[in-house]
């Protein structure tokens, strides 16, 4: 979960209300460990090793990423001028709640002693499987850095589809878990814990609405981030029958909710379309090549989704080593290649992509694409999904249009 700007926004935007935005800035990832007390069934961390990162190689790469910018890209050099995100991820980070604080402790003494031009904007985030808030030094690490950081629980909809997924290695759904920190996680974090990031699969569709609902009236959700995961997996024309449906069924749920929840699905995003006779522009997708994140063996990559543990079939280091704590040197023509190759223009390939006006909004993840292609070729996995999700968004918005103007 990107790292969310916690003020203004609990203004209503009137219709659904707005989601919240991203803290801007350079975001900085660090792989602190492989650890995770829960066993995911789609868990692309496909070769967890359970180990930590070592403190020092944090360190270095902090001093890299404030350091001097000489050996930046000029976006990176640019995002570094607006803000710092510390971007703290796993297997699940808060496994180890006491190196995050050491990690805490010297960005803030870092930014202070290089008088950084964003030492007064910069912030750290977390996403996390919501069931370790009951160890009392998770609690207390949250609790010390709260102002400073973003912590956000991932939920897969109603326990059903929750508990069917993301289980413990003994199997048990972990719902009953999270719902047990609730109140504490409100307590401590009471706007962004009002926003949950949400994935669904070929099996959560016939559950769509009632997860839906579920979030919001039940663990009181308001911000719901529902993605469909980019993978293939094997949905058939009766799963997109069903999608349909249930779309229908969550559309005019939102809408008469619309003046206190937001929901990713059908977002603004959805509405843009261009003329199939058109070009593909020549412009990327995503933050690939300029968020550097730092792996436990001392490498950077232009983003988590390069790292080793997410790319199973391997990637050519010239292509994905953005840089080396070890060393201190940092890789540009790396990070360059990545910016270059996940252009939109670059990575279509299919014609059926090259020719359809639903392109803008059909979302790649440049990472996940190479892990599957061993190239830079766009997925397209989600063909008939964004489609579904894009019509019932255009049907959205023009039913709140009549609302409010009949209003
Ligand atoms: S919580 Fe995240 S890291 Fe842990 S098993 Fe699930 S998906 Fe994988
Ligand atoms: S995958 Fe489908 S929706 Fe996406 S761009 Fe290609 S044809 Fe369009
Ligand atoms: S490659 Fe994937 S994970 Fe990385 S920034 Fe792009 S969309 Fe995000």
């Amino acid at each position: 979960m990107g790292l969310m700007e916690l003020s203004e926004h609990l203004e209503l935007g009137g219709n659904m209300i707005r989601n919240l935005e991203e803290f801007p800035g350079l975001n900085c990832t660090i792989n602190t460990t492989e650890q995770c007390n829960l066993r995911c069934r789609y868990c692309y961390e496909v070769s967890k090793r359970s180990r930590n990162i070592d403190f020092d190689l944090c360190k270095r790469f902090i001093d890299m990423v404030t350091g001097p910018q000489d050996q930046f890209t000029p976006m990176m050099r640019k995002l570094a001028s607006e803000g710092m995100i510390f971007d703290f991820i796993g297997g699940d980070s808060l496994m180890d709640p006491a190196l995050l604080d050491r990690i805490a402790l010297y960005i803030t003494y870092r930014m202070k002693s290089v008088g950084h031009p964003a030492r007064d904007r910069w912030r750290m985030s977390i996403s996390t499987n919501g069931t370790l808030f009951g160890n009392p030094e998770v609690r207390q690490f949250c609790e010390r850095w709260k102002d400073l950081l973003s912590v956000g629980v991932s939920i897969d909809g109603c326990p059903e589809i929750h508990d069917r997924y993301r289980v413990f290695p003994n199997g048990e759904g972990s719902m009953e878990r999270i719902r047990q920190w609730l109140p504490w996680y409100r307590e401590v974090f009471p706007i962004q814990s009002r926003s949950t990031k949400s994935t669904c699969s070929k099996a959560s569709i016939p559950y769509l609405y009632e997860s839906l609902v579920y979030m919001h009236e039940t663990l009181g959700f308001d911000w719901i981030n529902q993605n469909f995961i980019m993978e293939d997996t094997g949905c058939t024309d009766e799963d997109y029958t069903l999608l349909d449906e249930q779309m229908g069924k969550c559309v005019r749920y939102v809408l008469d909710h619309r003046n206190e929840m937001y929901w990713g699905m059908i977002d603004r995003l959805y509405l843009q379309r261009r003329n199939p006779d058109d070009p593909i522009p020549d412009i990327g997708r995503c933050g690939s090549g300029c968020m550097p994140c730092l792996s436990l063996d001392g490498l950077i990559y232009p983003c988590f989704r390069w790292l080793p543990i997410s790319q199973p079939g391997g990637v050519d280091p010239k292509i994905a080593i953005s840089g080396d704590v070890r060393t201190g040197r940092w890789f540009p023509g790396a990070m360059d290649l990545i910016l270059e190759k996940s252009k939109r223009s670059e990575c279509t390939k299919d014609p059926k992509c090259l020719k359809c006006e639903y392109e803008p909004c059909c979302p790649f993840c440049i990472g996940g694409c190479y892990a599957e292609h061993g190239d830079f070729i766009r997925t397209t996995h989600i063909c008939e999904i964004t489609k579904i999700q894009a019509r019932w968004a255009e049907h959205y918005w023009r039913e709140y249009e009549s609302l409010e103007n009949a209003g």
